[in-house]
């Protein structure tokens, strides 16, 4: 048995030094990704399920690696708050997301919002508001067609501070998202202080819908606590059709998920936008 833990130890020490490696990795080649173009943007549609219509998008951030291929935000975006490499690389995200949908106006097609990750670090840097305004100004997108996805978790760390930049955000005329919902300590105290438009249901409560009594009713209570608050709810990670029926039954006609788009290359979103113009 002894032997076994001395293996077990070895095995362990082995798979850390690896990830610890691929960390810094990672890491290193954060520094000049954004000046070596190595990031994109998809974007994955909203639709209205109800009518079918695509009513906006999130821009989904990719980390094209020269060796590595493409690397999910997942594995980059901890790395990149921890670094803070993530406030230069939010504003390139904010500007790119920005005129890609000023440019899809440009080209004609319906408006749709785009709706923009915004991580902890991004939240708490003082000039957030100023960078967003900026993005605006350089695109010359209109703030109504600009939301912010941010999790509660980020924006309780100085509630005071937070507050005061989602209300300018707001005085702006850009929508405020709550990601991930439910899934933080805090949900309900944010619903209160905090002036959002819009709940995202977290995948994790969306999953196991057609199984599980409890995600049913933590799902219809999240619904109907919107509704009651007059806030939009959106469910992302609908992969089903059992899913979304539940959803729509339940009062929820805004999704997200593989069910009704991957996140695609803006040209792939052109064409579904052209598709919906003439219908
Ligand atoms: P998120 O904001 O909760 O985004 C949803 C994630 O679920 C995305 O993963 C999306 O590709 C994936 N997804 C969408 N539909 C489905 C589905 O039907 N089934 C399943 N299983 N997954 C689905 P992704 O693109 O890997 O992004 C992961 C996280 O990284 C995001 O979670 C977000 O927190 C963060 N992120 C992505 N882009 C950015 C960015 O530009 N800035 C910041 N700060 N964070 C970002
Ligand atoms: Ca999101
Ligand atoms: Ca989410
Ligand atoms: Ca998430």
């Amino acid at each position: 048995a002894k032997e076994t833990g001395k293996n077990n130890c070895q095995f362990y020490a082995h798979e850390m030094n690896a990830s610890l490696e691929h960390k810094l990795a990672l890491m290193e080649g954060l520094r000049t990704a954004l000046a070596e173009r190595q990031f994109r943007l998809l974007y994955q549609p909203k639709v209205d399920v109800e009518t079918g219509r695509v009513f906006g998008v999130e821009a989904l951030l990719r980390w094209h690696h020269p060796q590595r291929g493409v690397v999910g935000p997942d594995q980059f975006i901890p790395l990149a708050e921890e670094s803070g490499a993530i406030v230069d690389i939010g504003e390139w995200v904010l500007l790119t997301a920005c005129r890609q949908a000023r440019a899809w106006r440009d080209a004609g097609l319906a408006p749709v919002t785009i709706s923009v990750n915004v991580s902890a670090r991004q939240f708490d840097e003082a000039r957030l508001v100023q960078r967003v305004q900026r993005a605006l100004e350089r695109s010359g997108l209109e703030p109504e067609w600009l939301e912010l996805e941010v999790t509660e978790s980020l924006v309780m760390r100085d509630l005071r501070e937070s507050v005061e930049k989602m209300r300018a955000l707001e005085r702006m005329g850009i929508a405020l998202a709550i990601d991930d919902f439910g899934t933080g300590y805090s949900s309900l105290a944010a619903l209160k202080s905090f002036p959002i438009s819009c709940l995202k249901i977290d995948q994790s409560f969306v999953r196991d819908l057609d199984s599980s009594a409890d995600d049913q009713a933590i799902a219809r209570a999240i619904i109907s606590l919107s509704h009651q608050l007059q806030l939009r709810v959106i469910a992302e990670g609908v992969e089903t059709g059992a899913q979304r029926d539940f959803l729509l039954r339940n009062g929820c006609r805004e999704m997200q998920g593989y069910l009704f788009g991957r996140p695609l290359p803006p040209e792939e979103i052109q064409r579904l936008l052209e598709g919906q113009a003439t219908v």
